[in-house]
């Protein structure tokens, strides 16, 4: 028995945590272990609060709810963006909440992808989740290519991460733009976006990265890394709700060119209703934005982002390695006998906001996982997420977890059940 099993250690380690009154403000289901932040955060009573608030300028304003209420809804993105601006090291004006992540990768795409001569490819990762895949391939064909031929997908050597050289060998002179993960979706991989920079500007390319799965959790410095653009989503570890309003950046040294996807949004807010047929482009990267802002579907991140604020990015990236530090030690502590890989990076510098487990038998441990009510996130054929999330989870919920996970194992409960995935996830 090592001391670390023992669940006075991870009280102890609770009574020591500077971010555990931030748990409070959450709604977390009794007698339930969420360890899927990393695909939907939870709901904060600040960010239900602040839905309710610009309801209620809709329900006092109508129409001039626009210029008129608490938050107007006209400069509620820029409002927005301020407060994000810190969690991807940028300045506000390279930052705008809108689209979805998906969308927002067709504009910087449309807006980036410039084949000319004989660099006509698009590099990518085939680790990448799939949406980001079909977005270039279908910009790739708008153009006239065939993706097949266009779209490198960097291969990787393990099945779950990407080596940074093997990256960097793609990066040959026909290759127009690259777009890759900050962390990857499944394996939880930080890729090393300041060297990938760098090495893609040496040879003149037009570098960025999806930051689905680092906002909100890891850190970034996009100015200092010199980042030509980069988007993402607001749901995951923003803790935005379902299909909030995503996110993208545009380094500042873009700034003044048209959108390749125009729309009035994008409009310098000044002249936006003079309403005339030549448009004119914000200076910054509100550009970006192509029709009316999702302000029911942005409401919640002006509470999320507030507890961002007061908490800092840095302090929540020290407990989520905490978190997943613990969760490492008590899997190789508790489970060695039952045939789970670690498939994340064992590196801190290395590991995003989750653990990663592969298991033949994932799929039905995840729903044996939820019938004990643990939360996990089953990714097809065979991984196991678990994201303790610095915010809401304890390492207490770290214990009871791998707890519950053993007895799983140890008992068979998960044969109970069968090992096929559900319609999500
Ligand atoms: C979650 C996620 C998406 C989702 O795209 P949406 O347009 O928000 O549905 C895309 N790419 C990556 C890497 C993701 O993790």
């Amino acid at each position: 028995m090592y001391e670390s099993t023992i669940l006075d250690y991870a009280k102890k380690l609770d009574a020591q945590d500077e971010l555990r009154m931030y748990r409070q403000e959450f709604y977390i289901q009794p007698n339930t272990i969420y360890m899927d932040g990393n695909s939907l955060g939870l709901l904060s009573k600040r960010a239900e609060k602040s839905v309710l608030i610009l309801l209620d300028s809709w329900k006092q304003y109508g129409i001039d709810g626009w210029t008129k209420g608490q938050h107007p809804w006209f400069y509620f993105p820029e409002t927005l963006s301020e407060m994000c601006a810190p969690l991807v090291g940028a300045s506000k004006d390279e930052v705008i909440i809108t689209g979805s992540t998906t969308v927002n990768l067709h504009q910087l795409v449309a807006s980036f992808y410039r084949p000319e001569g004989k660099r006509t490819k698009i590099v990518a990762d085939e680790l990448n989740f799939p949406s980001d895949l079909y977005a270039i391939s279908s910009q790739l064909s708008l153009h006239g290519f065939d993706a097949e031929e266009h779209m490198i997908l960097v291969k990787n050597q393990d099945g779950y991460t990407l080596q940074e050289e093997d990256i960097i060998k793609a990066m040959t002179d026909d290759v127009a733009l690259i777009v890759l993960p900050s962390v990857l979706y499944r394996s939880g991989q930080v890729l090393d976006i300041q060297l990938l920079t760098e090495a893609a500007h040496e040879r003149n390319i037009v570098i960025g990265f999806d930051l689905c799965h680092s906002i909100g959790s890891v850190p970034h410095e996009l100015d200092k890394w010199d980042v030509d653009f980069a988007f993402w989503c607001n749901y995951k570890h923003v803790n935005g709700g379902p299909g909030a309003t995503g996110g993208l950046y545009i380094n500042r040294k873009h700034f003044g060119r048209m959108p390749g996807l125009a729309g009035w949004f994008g409009s310098d807010k000044e002249k936006q209703f003079d309403l005339s047929t030549q448009m004119i482009p914000s200076a910054n990267a509100g550009a970006y934005q192509i029709g009316t802002p999702h302000i029911l579907s942005s409401a919640p991140l002006l509470g999320s982002l507030e507890m961002f604020g007061e908490v800092g990015i840095d302090a929540i990236r020290e407990k989520s390695l905490k978190l997943t530090d613990y969760m490492m030690l008590l899997i190789d502590q508790e489970l060695s006998e039952y045939n789970f890989i670690i498939a994340n990076p064992r590196e801190s510098v290395k590991r995003g906001g989750h653990i990663f487990l592969v298991h033949e038998e994932a799929a039905r441990i995840c729903k044996a996982l939820k019938e004990h009510h643990v939360i996990p996130d089953f990714r097809s054929p065979n991984g196991i997420r678990l994201a303790p999330v610095a915010l809401y989870n304890s390492f207490e919920d770290v214990w009871k977890t791998v707890q519950i996970l053993k007895r799983i194992m140890k008992e068979e409960l998960y044969k109970k059940h069968e090992n096929k995935r559900d319609v999500v996830a």
